[in-house]
C-alpha cells in the first residue's frame, strides 16, 4: 500500500526541519512526513569560520534524527521523481509516497565536476573549499602554511548559497596574513566571474575599504573551468568588455573554490522546475505556478533572492501561512519580499551586516548603519546565530 502524507516534506535540512515546526506549532495534529536521506544535519554558515580556524568543525554536525519534529514521520530516503498531477513522489529505493500538499527544499546542487581537474584534487595541492563539511578544515591547514606566493579566492558564475561566503574566507585569510606579518609575502587575489565586489552600493563601499586594507586585488568577469593542482596552476575563462573571451592561467600556493551551483538535478528534470531549474513558485506566495498544492522555499526555490539561511527564516512563516489558508479554502494572503542578509566577514572579530530585498533595498534590523564593520556583529555570527539555529530556527519558534 503506498505510504500517504497530509503534507509531504522534500529535504529535511534549514528549510525542510524549521518550517515542519512551524506548520506544528499552528496545528499539532497535521500528518507530515519529512524525506531526508541524510543522518546528519548541518550549520553551514560556521564552515567559514572553520576554515578561519575560529570554529570547531564537530560543532557544525548534529544528529538529523535529534530535530525531526515530534509527530511527524522521517522517511530516511530521497525523491528521485515527481508525478504532480497523481500528487505521488517516487524514492530512490523505489517507494511510491502520495500526498495532498508538498513542500519542496532539498537545498542546492554543488557541481565540483564542472571545473575541470577539480574534484581529484580538492583537499590537497592548497586547493581547499568551505563548501563542505569534509574540506572546510583543510581550508585553515592551508592558510596556516602558506608563507608566500598568491593565495587566490574564487566565485562561480551560477546562483550559489550565501553570495559573501565566497569573501567572508578571503578577508579572514587576509587579517590571518595581517597579523602574521606575512602581507607583503602572500598576494591575495579575488578573481570571480562576478562584475562588482557586492550588488548594493552601500555595502559595496565598505568592502572596496577591506580590500584595500588587506592589498587585496581584484579581477572580475574570471570564471574558474580547470585546475592542475599538482602544477599549483588556475585556468579561467575571462570575458572582455567587449564581449571577448580568452583564457588565463594563473599560479597559486592557496586556491579556495566557491564552485558552481545549481538545482539539484532531479528537480532540474522535473515538471516542477522553470526554465532555470528551480522550482517554479510565485515570488511572494511561495505557492508553485502550476501545482497549487505545490510550494517550495529555501536554496531549491526559484524565487530571485540571494540564497542563505536568513532568507528562509522569513519565508517559512509566509508558507506556512499560505499552505494554511490553501488548505482551509481560501486564498494565500502571505507575501515575501525577497528578504536576504549576508554577515560578511571582514577580519576575526569584525562583521558587516548586509540585509537586503528584492530590489536590492537596505533592510537593516538594527537601529545602526550596519554598512559598518562592528565587533558585535561579529559576536551575534560566532556565537548567537549558532545557538538560535539550533534552539530556536530548527524548532520554529523563531
Ligand atoms: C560556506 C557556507 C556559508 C554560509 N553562510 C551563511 C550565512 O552566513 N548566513 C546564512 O543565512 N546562510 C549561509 N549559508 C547558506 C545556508 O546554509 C543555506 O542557504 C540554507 O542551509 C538553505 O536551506 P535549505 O533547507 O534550502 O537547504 P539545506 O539546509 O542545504 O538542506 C537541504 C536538505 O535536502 C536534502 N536533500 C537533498 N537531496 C534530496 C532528495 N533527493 N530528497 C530529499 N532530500 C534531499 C539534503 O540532504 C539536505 O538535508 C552558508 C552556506 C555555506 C555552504
Amino acid at each position: 500500500m503506498a505510504m500517504k502524507y497530509q503534507i509531504l516534506i522534500v529535504g529535511g535540512g534549514n528549510a525542510g526541519i524549521s518550517t515542519a515546526s512551524k506548520l506544528l506549532l499552528k496545528n499539532k495534529n497535521l500528518n507530515i512526513g519529512i524525506i531526508e536521506p541524510s543522518d546528519k544535519h548541518y550549520y553551514q554558515p560556521a564552515w567559514t569560520l572553520v576554515g578561519g580556524g575560529t570554529f570547531n568543525i564537530a560543532d557544525t554536525e548534529r544528529k538529523e534524527a535529534d530535530f525531526i519534529p515530534k509527530g511527524t514521520t522521517w522517511i530516511r530516503d530521497a525523491v528521485a521523481t515527481f508525478q504532480p498531477e497523481k500528487n505521488t513522489v517516487t524514492t530512490r529505493e523505489g517507494k511510491v509516497i502520495e500526498y495532498e500538499y508538498l513542500i519542496v527544499c532539498p537545498g542546492i546542487q554543488l557541481n565540483w565536476n564542472k571545473v575541470e581537474g577539480l574534484p581529484e584534487t580538492l583537499g590537497k595541492n592548497g586547493v581547499c573549499s568551505n563548501y563542505s563539511f569534509e574540506t572546510a578544515p583543510y581550508t585553515f591547514e592551508v592558510l596556516k602554511n602558506l608563507k608566500s606566493g598568491t593565495a587566490i579566492f574564487t566565485a562561480p558564475g551560477t546562483a550559489v548559497k550565501c553570495g559573501g561566503a565566497p569573501q567572508k574566507i578571503m578577508y579572514l585569510a587576509g587579517d590571518y596574513l595581517r597579523k602574521h606579518g606575512l602581507t607583503d609575502q602572500v598576494k591575495v587575489e579575488f578573481v570571480s566571474a562576478g562584475s562588482v565586489i557586492f550588488g548594493i552600493e552601500k555595502y559595496a563601499n565598505t568592502l572596496k575599504k577591506v580590500a584595500a586594507r588587506y592589498k587585496i586585488g581584484l579581477h572580475f568577469k574570471h570564471d574558474l573551468i580547470k585546475v592542475d593542482g599538482p602544477g599549483h596552476k588556475a585556468t579561467f575563462r575571462v570575458t572582455a568588455p567587449d564581449g571577448s573571451v580568452s583564457e588565463e592561467t594563473r599560479s597559486f600556493e592557496m586556491l579556495h573554490v566557491t564552485p558552481p551551483q545549481s538545482a539539484p538535478d532531479f528537480i532540474q528534470n522535473s515538471p516542477l522546475a522553470n526554465e532555470g531549474g528551480w522550482v517554479d513558485v510565485d515570488k511572494h506566495t511561495l505557492q508553485h505556478n502550476k501545482y497549487p498544492n505545490i510550494f517550495s522555499l529555501g536554496d531549491a526555490s526559484g524565487m530571485p533572492n540571494s540564497k542563505t539561511g536568513a532568507a528562509v527564516r522569513k519565508q517559512a512563516p509566509v508558507l506556512v501561512d499560505n499552505l494554511l489558508a490553501v488548505m482551509a479554502g481560501n486564498t494565500p494572503k502571505a507575501s515575501y519580499n525577497g528578504y536576504s542578509s549576508c554577515p560578511i566577514v571582514t577580519g576575526y572579530g569584525k562583521l558587516m551586516l548586509a540585509e537586503f530585498d528584492y530590489d536590492n533595498h537596505p533592510t537593516e534590523t538594527f537601529p545602526f548603519n550596519q554598512a559598518k564593520e562592528r565587533w558585535t556583529m561579529w559576536v551575534l555570527k560566532r556565537y548567537i546565530l549558532p545557538w538560535l539555529y539550533w534552539n530556536k530556527i530548527l524548532k520554529g519558534t523563531m
